[in-house]
């Protein structure tokens, strides 16, 4: 007997995230739910966290539940200076229950500072650790932006797949 053909959608979901912040003095650097020593932090409503905003855009994204501004409105006043890892521990809650894990992430983090080179791994063991995936699954990639004229921005760039 061949295997009946499944009419349910594949095992499978692809979603991207895109976010950027700008940079501010004196205030404390956050990515990927790490805090780095820097002259400059990001500045916004929360903890300005660019690559966990996108992260958690690109989970939502790939379950079509829409972004973090409709889950987190910018303008509550609970999120002000939230610390960025509850918005995806929030988007993790609602991938698990819609029945999917993750199975790989890749991100490219683009500034001009800090070199993100001695904290990579930190970044992504948190990444590891907030979406229960090995370290293995974590991709982080750093570029400067040459050329585009963003001295005081930071942006991150998102791509998860999630399967059943
Ligand atoms: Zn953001």
């Amino acid at each position: 007997m061949p295997t009946p053909v499944s009419n349910s959608s594949p095992p499978w979901r692809a979603g991207t995230g895109f976010d950027s912040h700008a940079f501010a003095p004196g205030i404390p650097l956050r990515l990927g739910g790490v805090t780095i020593a820097h002259t400059h932090g990001l500045a916004g409503h929360s903890d300005g966290d660019v690559l966990l905003h996108a992260v958690c855009d690109a989970i939502l994204g790939a379950l079509a539940l829409g972004d973090i501004g409709a889950l987190f409105p910018p303008g509550d006043a609970q999120w002000r200076n939230a610390d960025s890892r509850v918005f995806v521990r929030r988007a993790y809650e609602l991938m698990r229950e819609a029945g999917w894990s993750v199975g790989n992430l890749d991100a490219t983090l683009i500034l001009e500072q800090p070199r993100l080179g001695p904290c990579r791994d930190s970044i992504r063991a948190s990444l590891a650790d907030l979406l229960s995936t090995g370290i293995e699954a974590i991709s982080i990639k750093a570029k400067t932006p040459e050329g585009l004229n963003w001295p005081g921005t930071a942006v991150a760039q998102v791509t998860v797949l999630l399967y059943r």
